[in-house]
Formats: C-alpha cells, structure tokens, sequence
C-alpha cells in the first residue's frame, strides 16, 4: 500500500502577510532598557551633526514578538533542504549536519584574519593541509589547492594550468573535447580560458565511447574535459580506454568532480587516468549551497601538473605550516585572500566525523536511493536510459506530451506537494528533462512520499490536466511568468494596485 502523500506545504503562508511598515503600531517597542544611572551622553556629542538624522520617516514600531513572527515568517517562504525533500539533480542538496557549523563557528576558526602571521595560523595551516591530503587521497591525486571558490572556478583554475603546461612544453595546444551531456560551466571555463570547444555526442546509452574520441582526438587539442559520473547520473564506463587514447596523443583528461558523491571511496579517478580534477565541497562534501553562498571548488593533479598549481602553497617543514609563495610556474592567485576558509573547515569536519567507511557508504546509499527512486517510477513517467544508474536518475514527460502536460507543470505541481522539483531540462540531451538526484541523507519514507506524489502527479496528467497547468495552487505566489519575471522583476509588492 502507498503511503498518503503530504500536502502540507512547508511555502503555505498566509496570502495576507503584511509589510512590517503596515504592522507599526506607534509606541510598541521590543526592548525597555532601565533608565540610566550615570550622566547620559547625547548623540551629537559623540557623532557630526551633519551625518545625525532628524528622524527616520515611518520606521516600524513592533513588539518583540511581533518582529521575531514577521522575519520568521518571511524566512519560511522559501524551501530549503532543512524544511523539505530537494532532489536537484546535480546539485547534492544533502542534509548538513550542524556539528560542521558548530566546528566552522568556532572563534579559532571564525575569526582568523588572513594576514595573520604564521606563527598565530598554525591549526588553521595544518587544517589546509591535512584537507589537501584527504581530498588527494580519495581522488588519487597527487596534489590538491583549496583556492577556488566555487566548482566553475576550479574548472577556470584547471583550464587555466593545462594552458600553462601546454605553452610550457612549447606546444600552446587550442582546443578542448567536451560531452553533449557536460554541465553549461563547462564550455564557459574552457573558453575563458582561451580555448575553442570541440563537442562530442554521446550514445545510446549515455555515455561517450572511444570510437568518437578517437575520430576527434589531434595534436591540437589540450585535454577531454569529462564529468563522472555524468550528468545522465551513468558512469563513463569507457573511461580508461578513452584515457589511454587522449594521453597518447599528448593531451590530459580533465575530470568535472562536481558528482563525486556517487563514488567516494569506491572507485578513484586518479585511478581511470584523469590528470586534474576538481571537487565541489559545497555538494559532496555536505556544506549547505544555493542562494549564491560561499562554495569551495578544490583542485587535484597528478605531480607533473604540481607547479601550476595557484599559489600560495600550503609547505609543511620540521612540523611547521606556512604560506609559500616561491612557485615561479604557478599560474598565480585566483581570489583575494586564500580561499573560503570556512567551506573548508565544514568540508574537513565532515569528513573526520563520517570516516573513511561512512564516505564509501555515503556512496552506496546514494546510488541505492537514485535506483530505488528510478525502478518505482519507471511506466509513470518516461525513462531515456533504462539503465542502473549512479547517484541520480532523469525522467522525461514524452508520456505526459499526449495530454498536453510538460516538465515545468510536473515540477510546479510537486511544490504543492511540499517538494522542491528536481533539476528541470538539464542534461540538454534529454528533451523535457527531469534529473532527480535524492541523495544518501534521505528516509525511505521521504523517497516513498515523492514517489507517491509523482505517481499522483502522473495521474493527474490524465485527469486533471488544468490544475497541472496552473499550479503551484498553495503558494503565496502562483505560476510566474518566467522569462518576464526575469527580465523585469517585481521585487516590491504593491499593496495599492494589488499588482
Ligand atoms: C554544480 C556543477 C558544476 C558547477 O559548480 P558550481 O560550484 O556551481 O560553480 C559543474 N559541473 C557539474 C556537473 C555540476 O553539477
């Protein structure tokens, strides 16, 4: 029997929440400070009379009460992973453990200042460094920098170092092979790094094969930048075949590390011949991410792309850590500072809490709940790769087409069901795309309840195509016009015009 699906929705606010300004109710104050014992000291004594304002034209006056309701109120608007189930493919929208913010928030971490001396960094230095180590060590790599700040930036940073290399060796090489599955950052990060973009299909079965590497694979091109697992959720099975043709051309393999979570401490890519990779802490590594918060976007190499790596350099001698600058090769700095200090302590705390052992069942309970979700929804909704998949599945609507009910209805509908919608026509192959990646932090009874509202959902295609189409129906806003919404948004709400 199927469970209920829960339609309480975690977004179902009041319609009628009202603009603070509105709440005022002059005299309401939060706090009453007690009167003052000693003399008083006014503010034109301690502040220019030029920057002192007279008053502030309808501040609010509200309660403590009042004001704690409306800003959590407020904060309640949205979804995120710590209200509801998020299966954005691609994204690794895992629970964080609050033990890394508690570790991250310590003052010892918290409030470093980076032109600190070494000597007053030392835990901090060796915290980088032994983080360099473990990431090394579960990728295979020989050598990894903390610096870039987000997955797109390591890729700018990898891309930027096989440049380097490639003018080094007198051979400044042009190009780079991509996937059609590959992430948008991609193509982006090759090209800002100065190279053009060969693309490369992938076939039936979703993955790139070493026929079509080797029909493209010349002495003008740099490197294969490959995603593994892709973004298809399937393992690049042909990996070290692929590998061996690109080296034997001179070129690299370059991999997008951004799906790491599917294989922790199962299989290496420094293992499969990839040269450089890089890793996002922000999603394997359980840092929270969207909103456009700080990430962490680490790089590996192999040793031989070691002196490129961006400077400084983490340098360990006689049990003392400090900052290295001497790097003649390196392709330089890539940010102010260091790196986001912070993502790397949560990154490095929870993979000390969890251990070797809980990273590679990470893993496997990842890929476990990707099948589990894919094989109970398989009939309902169209499946382009009936194949066992890694960390994440992609459905698309062909089965919905014939009543005129598409991927963005089935999406907007799953948020009345108090879901966010999983990652919508991304990967581009797939037409009408839904990748959903549930990830390893969620209860059976979670995957059930999203899987009982996507069967209703498919149902209701049938039935009921109407409500689909102009859902979300529970929201405090309903369907938006996206691309006017984009293009012209609306951030104040007109109370007046009701507009
Ligand atoms: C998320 C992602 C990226 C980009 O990472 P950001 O941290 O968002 O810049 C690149 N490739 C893949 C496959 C991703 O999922």
């Amino acid at each position: 029997m199927s469970n209920p699906v829960s339609t309480t929705n975690p977004c179902n606010l009041s319609k009628e929440e009202k603009l603070i300004f509105e709440k005022s109710s002059h005299g309401r104050t939060g706090t009453l400070p007690p009167i003052a014992d000693i003399e008083e000291t006014r503010p034109e004594d301690l502040i220019p009379p030029a920057m002192l304002r007279e008053d502030i034209e309808g501040f609010p006056e509200l309660s403590e009460l009042d004001t704690v309701r409306h800003f959590t109120r407020l904060s309640q608007l949205n979804l995120g992973i710590d209200t509801a189930f998020y299966p954005l493919g691609s994204c690794t929208m895992k629970y964080n453990p609050k033990v890394n913010e508690d570790i991250a928030s310590l003052d010892g971490f918290a409030r470093l200042h980076p032109y600190q001396p070494d000597e007053l960094n030392q835990g901090a230095l060796q915290l980088i460094h032994e983080m360099e180590w473990l990431l090394a060590e579960l990728s295979g790599m020989d050598a990894v920098t903390l610096h870039p700040a987000a997955g797109a930036h390591g890729e700018l940073a990898g891309m930027l170092m096989i440049a380097a290399y490639f003018r080094e060796m007198g051979n400044p090489r042009k190009k780079i092979i991509i996937p059609d599955t590959a992430h948008g950052t991609n193509p982006a990060s090759c090209m800002l790094a100065g190279f053009s973009v060969i693309l490369v299909r992938s076939d039936d079965n979703g993955v790139i094969t070493p026929e079509s590497i080797n029909a493209i694979m010349d002495e003008d091109t740099a490197a294969l930048m490959l995603t593994n697992p892709n973004t298809l959720g399937l393992f690049e099975k042909h990996i070290k075949e692929i590998s061996d043709i690109v080296h034997n051309k001179g070129g690299l393999i370059y991999c997008d590390g951004a799906n790491l979570n599917a294989i922790l401490g199962i299989s290496r890519p420094g293992d499969m011949g990839v040269d450089i990779i890089q890793f996002n802490l922000h999603k394997t590594f359980s840092t929270p991410h969207g909103g456009g918060g700080p990430g962490s976007g680490p790089v590996g190499v192999k040793s031989f792309l070691e002196p490129y790596l961006p400077k400084p350099r983490i340098k360990k001698k006689d049990r003392r850590f400090s900052l290295d600058y001497n790097h003649p090769k390196s392709i330089g700095r890539l940010r102010a500072f260091h790196m986001n200090f912070g993502i790397v302590v949560r990154g490095y705390s929870y993979i000390r809490a969890i251990g070797g052992e809980g990273l590679k069942r990470t893993s496997e309970m990842a890929v476990l709940n990707a099948n589990y979700v894919k094989e109970a929804l398989k009939g309902h909704y169209h499946l382009p790769y009936d194949l066992p998949c890694m960390h994440e599945c992609v459905f698309s609507d062909i089965l919905q087409y014939e009543y005129n009910v598409n991927t963005l209805d089935i999406a907007k509908r799953l948020i009345d069901y108090g879901i966010h919608p999983p990652t919508i026509y991304f990967p581009l192959v797939v037409k009408g795309a839904l990748l959903v990646e549930p990830t390893e932090t969620e209860s059976k009874e979670t995957l059930d309840n999203f899987i009982d509202a996507m069967k209703k959902i498919a149902f209701e295609s049938k039935k009921d195509p109407d409500t689909l189409r102009s859902s979300p129906h529970t929201t405090s806003m309903g369907r938006l016009n996206e691309a006017k919404a984009a293009r012209n948004p609306v951030l104040r709400w007109k109370r007046e015009t009701g507009k």
